[in-house]
């Protein structure tokens, strides 16, 4: 190495010391076992509770099955984008199904398939406005102050100037809707459903309320709702019985689906305008056709009769975890999702619970700033209906030792 390219490197060595002196270093554990309640990981037994696998799917032998004839019928890879050869019979369909099971809240729905959420999301934040001679420049952008890092991102790449409210703060939200009347070109409204790391719901009916009073759209990033919330589990905007072209809903299928990859579901004329324009849709490979057909085989477990009973399995997980957190010395966050944080506050006194925990053979996931703000780091528990209560009382067992000691 020159002595120059020795620089670059101790630049980087001392970001890393930096990293380690805030109890900031992440380290990647390896499954060596399907996702599941019980798995191997690192060569161990554990309890996870670090998947946001919520219906307990993602080892589904239905969704295995389905994955292997996918691949049976169309081979491992899509070979190409959407728009040049790889967008198959089998993407189509999914695309019809999702538009089906969840589009309800809009006219004239359509959806797009997308590898990724993060993709749906740059997706449709640097599309939606990019519309008139400044190519979305005049934009505004209102964002929740906690949604996910892949809307962020998408809003910083939209070149829209971003305005950002408190978290779930509708009347604030308002209020600058209200001084920005005479401004900007196309206004979007921008929030998490489920908030990742919070477990809360956004106050979706309030919020569309707003949109529709000052001519914005809504892009609603549901995530961690589809799947669990809504009757069928058909998602958040389903759950709030909204109906309206305003709203621009994004779901994930790595989730609760078990499976991967993420859709968009809007009007028509907003998902062909990104077929068109939305760069993280169009300069890609398509994801493999077996994934889709996966997908779709999971759309009808969630909607049917087993998705209910994993619904309501999933619920009395939910119950019995609130009351088991609200008996420790930490702070519970109020969520009533399969989200459920446990607030310790610094860094290394949440990975000190977190490495305690793992004694007791259970994978609780240490939530460390800049996921979540300075101070207020956590474990994020995360339930499936794939866990038994017996796993919980394990958790409980756990937590009231390390939370009665000194
Ligand atoms: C996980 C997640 C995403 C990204 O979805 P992927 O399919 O994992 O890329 C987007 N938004 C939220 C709120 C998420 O939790």
């Amino acid at each position: 190495m020159s002595k120059t390219s020795f620089a670059l490197f101790d630049t980087l060595k001392q970001g890393l010391a930096d990293i380690d002196r805030n109890g900031l270093r992440r380290r990647r554990r390896i499954a060596d076992s399907a996702c599941a309640a019980h798995m191997t990981v690192d060569g161990r037994e554990i309890i996870g509770f670090a998947s946001n696998d919520y219906l307990g799917l993602a080892a589904h032998e239905t969704l295995r099955e389905a994955l292997a004839e996918g691949a049976q019928k169309y081979g491992a890879g899509s070979g190409g984008s959407h728009l040049l050869g790889g967008h198959s019979r089998a993407h189509a369909k999914l695309e019809d199904d999702l538009a089906a099971f969840s589009g309800g809240f809009v006219d004239q729905a359509r959806a797009l398939y997308f590898s990724t959420g993060y993709m749906a999301n740059l997706a449709t934040l640097t599309t939606l406005g990019a519309v008139g001679p400044s190519g979305g420049r005049s934009t505004l952008m209102f964002c929740d102050a906690l949604n996910h890092a892949s809307l962020i991102d998408g809003a910083r790449l939209s070149r829209a100037e971003i305005r950002i409210y408190p978290h779930a703060h509708v009347e604030a939200l308002d209020a600058m809707l209200d001084a920005s009347v005479n401004e900007g070109g196309t206004k979007i409204i921008v929030t998490d459903s489920v908030f990742s790391m919070d477990g809360d719901i956004a106050p979706l009916a309030r919020l569309l309320e707003v949109a529709e009073r000052y001519g914005a759209w809504l892009v609603v990033d549901d995530a961690h709702g589809f799947g669990v919330l809504g009757p069928q589990g058909r998602g958040a905007l389903a759950e709030a019985a909204l109906h309206s072209p305003h709203l621009v809903y994004v779901g994930t299928l790595g989730k609760a689906a078990g499976v991967s990859g993420a859709f968009v579901i809007a009007h028509e004329t907003v998902i062909e305008w990104f077929v068109q324009r939305a760069r993280s849709y169009i300069f890609t490979t398509a994801s493999p056709p077996a994934v889709a057909h996966a997908v779709s085989a999971s759309l009808k477990i969630i909607g049917g009769q087993e998705g209910d009973l994993r619904r309501a399995h999933l619920a009395t997980l939910i119950d019995s975890t609130r009351a088991i957190l609200q008996r420790t010395r930490w702070l519970p966050v109020d969520s009533h999702t399969a989200v459920q944080p446990l607030i310790i506050g610094g860094n290394e006194e949440t990975l000190t619970l977190a490495a305690a925990l793992d004694e007791y053979r259970m994978w609780v996931p240490a939530i460390r700033p800049p996921t979540v703000p300075v101070g207020t780091s956590r474990l994020r528990i995360s339930l499936s209906a794939a866990h038994s209560h017996d796993d919980l009382a394990k958790l409980d067992d756990a937590l009231q030792t390390l939370s009665n000691r000194p």
